[in-house]
């Protein structure tokens, strides 16, 4: 035997569902209660065509009844459509409305899945809807709940057509009954959406009257209190061809409270296959971006749902700032819903393309203009080819190197100017000052070292030198290795290596130092101390991680012959000026690639002062 029927829905159980797990953030009920008036009012001009009524939805905090009240001069519910779409759980009226309807213009309703009144239980103890139908004939109806599940309906008094829902705060909630707090929530929620709002504060206007209140002039207040809260026509959904750059900046600095101009910034307008409109803008950001996060909004029809939803922006367009408006994306679900989504990953796709679009674009048709971006972007951009390879081949003929000479090159060009001198390598400084002397060995040889100092830098480069399909190409630091950069000449030729070695040893008592003897051009530079690339990067990443995985130091001192005072202190008797000298151009040495710490600062600070002394005692 078969039987067939509908499953039912106890309110008593869904109701809680609702109430916790829906909506994470209590707040949205309001947005909840707007966006419903905001709807009733577009439908009401669906119906009506072109009309010069002022539809608007209020919010009014009335404190000291304890109620919020949203009012909308909307088509209003007939009591059959209370008992339709309010007596029913997840019963929208959307769906039917828009199957009716047979204009052209379909984008504009928000609600859709017949949960968003329910939110008002999450912070009242009595909700009310008072409303009156737009329909010829239509009774006022009076709705009544304390729980969201027992009601009472009976005729209303209401002679004006639109609605208002009452709300009754709960007393935990009563945080909601302050025209700051509230007008918090509308600015970020409905700060866009497509209808005016505005927000009444009744206690406001009791303090008003008291004399003694300085207030601007009456004038003032009443223009003040009759602007909506929102601007109903956002920059992202007209066409990029009518926005002016004036207004991509304001826009920039009204969504993210900020005085400051964006960079650049990429206009989405995608009809098809999907429906994305946003602006993404490049904010300047400057060396390290560890504590720097982007901020995204996620707007679905004007209203806003959440910011730096992971889930569909790609993560390291985290780093940028703007805003996404998506339809197509579900107003109320989960996150990890969001994550399984197709739509989901097509939009993020869709989004890193445009990005790299615009990258592209600007390198090749505005390239001086690129490389002023450069310092500012280059975080982001190499942020996201080490998280996103799909990126990093699409951006990669934009990326550039800047030099110490402040000059920006592409790999392939860095790679043509010092052909023969370098490579397949890549030489690179991470403290331009203080590896200055080791940067000068190189570029007086005319070998270009660009300048990596900032944190992705390091990720970036192994991942150039694994991932980045270079066949072979090398970064290396410009003190990792000076062997290269000699210069022909008999000077200094005769002194002898391992005797160096020795004196060195033992002056500095280091059982495992390792000296060579090279001839460098800088004459006036008496040591360098090399260390191994790969040696180095893996004690820094050690570092990084807080561990220390005890790779033993390989340092090389670099002794050049060339200079003056490395032949005298060769021809020297050992003794104690030679460990003097040898001390100090060690610390030289290691001060140029980085500060000497605690004990060792201490010393070389007195060992100075010593050689001072001696100096001024001679003269
Ligand atoms: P949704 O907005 O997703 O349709 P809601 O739970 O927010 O779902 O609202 C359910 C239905 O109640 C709406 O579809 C609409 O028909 C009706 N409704 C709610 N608020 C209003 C209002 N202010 N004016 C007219 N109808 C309303
Ligand atoms: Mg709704």
């Amino acid at each position: 035997m078969e039987t067939k029927g509908n499953i039912s829905i106890h309110a008593q159980n869904i109701m809680p569902v609702i109430k916790r797990w829906l909506y994470s953030d209590k707040d949205i009920f309001i947005r909840e209660m707007v966006s419903n008036g905001c709807d009733a009012i577009t439908k009401y001009k669906m119906l009506k065509g072109e009309t010069d009524e002022d539809l608007r939805v209020t919010v009014t905090v009335d404190k000291e009844a304890g109620e919020l009240r949203f009012t909308d001069n909307g088509i209003g519910m007939t009591a059959e459509e209370v008992e339709k779409y309010i007596n029913q759980v997840a019963f929208s009226s959307a769906e039917e409305f828009l199957k009716n309807y047979t204009g052209d213009d379909k984008g504009g309703i928000i609600g859709h899945f017949g949960l968003g009144f329910y939110s008002a239980f999450m912070a009242a103890d009595k909700v009310t809807i008072d409303t009156l139908s737009y329909q010829d004939g239509a009774a006022p109806v009076l709705w009544e709940s304390e729980d969201g599940m027992a009601f009472s309906m009976r005729d209303g008094g209401r002679t004006e057509r639109g609605t208002t829902i009452i709300l009754h705060i709960m007393e935990d909630e009563k945080e909601f009954l302050d025209g700051y707090r509230v007008r918090g929530v509308l600015d970020r929620y409905c700060g866009y959406m497509n209808t005016p709002i505005y927000l009444q504060d009744l206690s406001k206007e009791e303090t008003k009257k008291d004399p003694d209140e300085p207030t601007g002039t009456e004038e003032e207040e009443k223009a003040k209190e009759e602007k909506p809260i929102n601007d109903t026509h956002p920059l992202w959904l007209k066409n990029p061809k009518d926005c002016t750059e004036a207004e991509y900046k304001e826009t920039y600095q009204k969504l993210f409270h900020t005085f400051e101009d964006p960079l650049f910034w990429v206009h989405l307008n995608v009809d098809y296959p999907f429906n994305l409109k946003g602006i993404l803008y490049f904010p300047r950001i400057k060396k390290d971006f560890g504590g720097q996060e982007g901020e995204i909004k996620l707007f679905n029809r004007q209203v806003f749902v959440a910011d730096n939803i992971k889930e569909v922006i790609p993560e390291f367009l985290m780093l940028l700032k703007g805003v996404i408006d998506c339809p197509d994306l579900p107003l109320n679900v989960s996150r990890s819903f969001l994550q399984n989504d197709g739509c989901v990953k097509k939009l993020s796709a869709h989004i890193t393309k445009k990005v790299a679009d615009k990258l592209n674009g600007l390198f090749n048709t505005e390239r001086k203009q690129y490389e002023t971006y450069w310092d500012d972007i280059h975080p982001f951009v190499k942020y996201g080819c080490v998280r996103d390879a799909k990126f990093y081949d699409m951006v990669k003929g934009s990326l550039l190197f800047k030099t110490t000479a402040g000059e920006y090159l592409t790999l392939d060009e860095y790679k043509s100017r010092n052909e023969g001198k370098a490579e397949k390598k890549v030489y690179y400084t991470t403290e331009q000052n203080r590896q200055a002397a080791a940067v000068a060995l190189y570029t007086e040889k005319g070998i270009d070292v660009a300048v990596m100092d900032t944190l992705i830098d390091m990720n970036f480069m192994s991942f150039m030198e694994f991932g980045g399909g270079n066949d072979g190409l090398q970064f290396v630091r410009v003190d990792a290795d000076v062997s290269g950069l000699t210069e022909e000449s008999e000077e200094g030729k005769d002194i002898d290596q391992a005797a160096m070695e020795k004196l060195f040893r033992d002056a500095l008592g280091d059982k495992e130092l390792t000296v060579k003897i090279e001839a460098l051009s800088d004459h006036t530079l008496p040591v360098v101390l090399t260390e191994e690339e790969q040696v180095r990067r893996y004690k820094e990443m050690s570092a990084m991680y807080g561990q220390d995985f005890g790779f033993p130091s390989k340092y090389t001192l670099v002794l050049n012959r060339l200079c003056p005072t490395i032949r005298a202190l060769a021809a020297m008797e050992e003794g104690d000026v030679t460990t003097l000298l040898c001390k100090q151009l060690f610390d030289l040495a290691r001060l140029s690639s980085r500060p000497l710490e605690a004990e060792d600062l201490k010393s070389f600070i007195a060992r100075s002062n010593e050689l001072v002394a001696q100096l001024a005692e001679k003269a």
